[in-house]
């Protein structure tokens, strides 16, 4: 299965293959996004993109496999350098982008911890944001806090006293060692659950971005996450009852959800990993997402460790970045802001 993967992701890295994604392109839509009948003259409000960073372990390596966290949680490179990497794209285009920070880099120690710390000084100096990323099955630093060992990422194996713990001494190890209050949340594999949102909300966050409208994945294992009923592509607030219920808003937490499109009737998100699409997906919200009232936050995704090969270089997933960013800016109106500079918009 790995292999078939990769030997996709090879083939539409090549020449001929991105003449053919670029063919695929045309097909590229999204569900709901297009608000029929709504009459309104005013002039378009920003199109804000939102570049999203899961910051963990890990690595690209030679043959394009991904060592994650889970595989290699010592694998610090995927802090230092993988920062390093975006901070020199996101700074040569100017743009603002959001890390979502796995507390397991606190783990680091001696010359790995300096790198990082020196990593997230910068991220900070140079105004992007740093959220907080939760993977309680490999993030060593919470369970060492906690004194415990988790063998799930997914919220829905905890109960609420257990997701709440790991939340506070989430956002604890972050103030703790950058000195920062973290105000936006993304759960590991979008794994968010209820009692996730109940606990973002006693612990004082404004923004979740866990949210894949539409997709679904590993149902029967530790990763599982379901967004295949929240269908929205709008921000929302969540809800206290029922965390894919877009409806009832209950919550003080707005949802900026990641941006979800549809390939012959795949959904897929917008991650550079899909290259030509990414532009693609970017275009078709860009065309017809609503902009009479609010401005509109298209969520990109990506992460540290696919920033960076084991030996520092960079990676596809940075030069596919690189061409998605010169593509966007060409338009008009279009900003590349943090998670909350969008909240901030949104929530006017
Ligand atoms: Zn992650």
């Amino acid at each position: 299965m790995k292999a078939a993967k990769i030997i996709l992701y090879d083939f539409f890295g090549s020449r001929i293959g991105k003449s053919i994604l670029n063919l695929l392109s045309h097909f590229v839509y999204a569900n709901n996004l297009k608000k029929i009948n709504k009459k309104n003259n005013n002039a378009p409000k920003k199109f804000l993109v939102c570049i999203t960073i899961d910051t963990e372990s890990g690595y690209v390596k030679d043959n394009d496999e991904r060592a994650w966290q889970k595989d290699e949680p010592e694998a610090y490179i995927g802090y230092y350098k993988g920062v390093e990497n975006w901070r020199n794209l996101l700074n040569e285009h100017n743009a603002k982008a959001t890390f979502f920070l796995s507390t397991n880099c606190f783990n680091a120690r001696n010359e790995g911890l300096t790198k990082i710390d020196d990593q997230l000084k910068l991220l900070l100096k140079e105004k992007h944001e740093i959220g907080l990323h939760m993977h309680p099955d490999s993030d060593q630093a919470l369970q060492i806090a906690l004194k415990e060992k988790f063998h799930y990422t997914g919220a829905k194996f905890y109960d609420y006293d257990k997701i709440n713990k790991f939340i506070k001494i989430g956002k604890e190890l972050i103030q703790k060692n950058i000195g920062i209050n973290p105000t936006s949340f993304r759960w590991g594999n979008w794994a968010l659950n209820t009692d996730a949102v109940k606990a973002l909300q006693a612990n004082g966050f404004n923004v979740d971005s866990s949210a894949t409208p539409g997709i679904s994945g590993h149902l029967n294992a530790g990763m599982h996450y379901d967004w295949s009923k929240a269908r929205e592509h709008y921000p929302w607030k969540l809800s206290l009852k029922d965390y894919q219920n877009t409806i009832s808003q209950d919550s003080k937490i707005i949802e900026i959800p990641i941006a979800t499109f549809k390939l012959f009737g795949v959904t897929l998100r917008a991650d550079p990993v899909y290259s030509e699409l990414l532009n693609s997906a970017f275009d078709h919200y860009y065309r017809n997402a609503d902009r009479s009232e609010k401005p509109f936050a298209f969520m990109v995704i990506s992460h540290s460790i696919e920033a960076t090969h084991e030996d520092g270089s960079i990676t596809r997933v940075i030069k596919d970045m690189g061409e998605f960013i010169n593509h966007a800016k060409k338009l008009k109106d279009v900003e590349f802001v943090t998670v909350n500079t969008a909240y901030k918009g949104i929530n006017q």
